[in-house]
C-alpha cells in the first residue's frame, strides 16, 4: 500500500480520508538526531525546530510518498506549506483548512473543506472515495483508538515506562492501520502482564508542546516521573474521542474534530482546559508538568493561562521550556528532580 504523508501541528489532519483513498497515512515527525541543517537553508533560525526537522524528513523522503497533506494548525505549519511547495517538487500537495474555531459556523465551513479535499484526491488519483470507503476507514480508525485507550489506561496501574507509551503513540501514526491493530493487541497483552506501578515513581499529567522524540520522555523517567495522563497529539488527543457512527461520514469527521482534546491553537481555549481538568479528576496524579519547546509560541503563550488555572485548583505544577535536542539537558533534569523532592516533602497531589 502506498503511503501518504501528512504534516500538522496537532491532530488536525483527517487520516481517514486518505485511508479511504487507499493510502496508508504517515505523520511526518522529523528526526531530532539528524539535525535541521538541510531545512535551515530555507527557514529562519527562530522558526519552530520541530517543523524544521519535518522539512528535513520531507526533503529526503517525498519521492516515496503518493502525496503530502497539510492541515491548518499553528503559524509554523501554515507557513511551511508555501515553503515546502516551493522546494519539494516530487509529490502533489493538499491543504486542509481546518478551522481554528469549533462553533456551528466553523463546523459547516469544515464540512466544505473536507468535501473539497475528497474531490481533490479523487481528481488527482482518478479514484472515487465513497461513503463505504469512508465508513470502513472510520471503523478501522476507531478500532485503533479503542485499543490505544485500553493501553493508555494501564499507565497508572502497571510498570509502563514513558518511552514505551511514546513508542506506542508514534507507531500509531506511522504504521499501516491494519497491521497496527495486530501490533496494538500484542502490546496490550504484554502491558497487562507487567508488574504494578513502581513505588518510587511519581504519577503526572504532561501537557504543552507535542513531544516528538523519545529522549525527552526518558528524561522524565530519569527524574522519577511517570506520565499517566496527557493531552498531546502523540498521546490522548489522538485517541481520546471516538469518531461517531453516523449516516454521513464527513459529518462524523467534523464532529470528531470538535470532540478531540483541543490544542493551544484552537479558540476559544476553554475546551483545552476542560479536558485537562477532566483528566485530573479521573486519574490520581501527584503533579502536572507543563512544557513548551523553544520557539513554540502557541504553548508558551497558553501556559501563562493554563499553569495558574491548574494551580488554582490545588495541583502542583511546573512549567519548563525545552530544546529540540536528544541530548540530556542536565539543568532541566535538576529542576525536575527538585520539583519531585518538593512534591514528596509536601505529601504530593492537590491542595497540599
Ligand atoms: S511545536 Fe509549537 S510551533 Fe512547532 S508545530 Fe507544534 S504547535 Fe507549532
Amino acid at each position: 500500500m502506498e503511503t501518504f504523508a501528512h504534516f500538522d501541528s496537532g491532530h488536525e489532519f483527517p487520516e481517514e480520508i486518505v485511508m479511504a483513498a487507499g493510502f496508508s497515512p504517515v505523520k511526518i515527525l522529523g528526526d531530532v538526531r539528524e539535525g535541521t541543517a538541510a531545512a535551515d537553508e530555507y527557514l529562519f533560525p527562530f522558526f519552530c525546530p520541530f517543523t524544521r526537522g519535518c522539512l528535513v524528513e520531507a526533503l529526503e523522503n517525498s519521492g516515496k510518498w503518493a502525496g503530502i497533506g497539510f492541515a491548518h494548525g499553528c503559524d509554523a505549519t501554515d507557513h511551511h506549506y508555501d515553503i515546502w511547495k516551493a522546494h519539494i517538487k516530487t509529490t502533489p500537495f493538499f491543504y486542509v483548512n481546518t478551522p481554528m474555531k469549533v462553533d456551528k459556523t466553523a463546523q459547516n465551513f469544515y464540512k466544505g473543506v473536507l468535501t473539497l479535499f475528497i474531490n481533490n484526491l479523487n481528481k488527482q488519483y482518478a479514484i472515487t472515495i465513497g461513503e463505504k470507503e469512508l465508513k470502513d476507514a472510520i471503523g478501522l480508525s476507531n478500532q485503533v483508538k479503542s485499543l490505544m485507550r485500553q493501553l493508555a489506561s494501564l499507565r497508572s496501574e502497571k510498570d509502563i515506562p514513558n518511552s514505551d507509551y511514546f513508542e506506542m503513540t508514534r507507531m500509531a501514526v506511522r504504521t499501516p492501520k491494519g497491521l497496527l491493530v495486530e501490533e496494538l493487541k500484542t502490546l496490550l497483552a504484554d502491558w497487562e502482564s507487567r508488574k504494578p506501578f513502581p513505588a518510587g515513581k511519581t504519577p503526572i499529567l504532561l501537557t504543552g508542546s507535542d513531544v516528538t522524540f523519545v529522549e525527552w520522555m526518558e528524561l522524565l523517567d530519569t527524574a522519577g516521573f511517570r506520565v499517566v495522563r496527557d493531552d498531546l497529539s502523540l498521546g490522548e488527543r489522538y485517541f481520546a474521542a471516538t469518531i461517531p457512527d453516523t449516516d454521513d461520514p464527513v459529518e462524523a469527521l467534523v464532529t470528531y474534530s470538535r470532540n478531540i482534546p483541543q490544542s493551544a491553537t484552537r479558540t476559544p481555549s476553554d475546551g483545552r482546559m476542560e479536558y485537562l481538568l477532566k483528566a485530573l479528576s479521573e486519574t490520581k496524579v501527584d503533579a502536572v508538568v507543563s512544557q513548551n519547546m523553544k520557539f513554540c509560541e502557541p504553548y508558551a503563550i497558553d501556559a501563562v493561562w493554563t499553569v495558574p488555572a491548574i494551580r488554582e485548583k490545588g495541583y502542583k505544577v511546573i512549567h519548563l521550556e525545552r530544546d529540540y535536542t536528544p541530548a540530556v539537558d542536565n539543568q532541566l533534569l535538576t529542576r525536575l528532580e527538585a520539583f519531585k523532592e518538593v512534591i514528596q516533602q509536601k505529601g504530593g497531589n492537590r491542595n497540599a
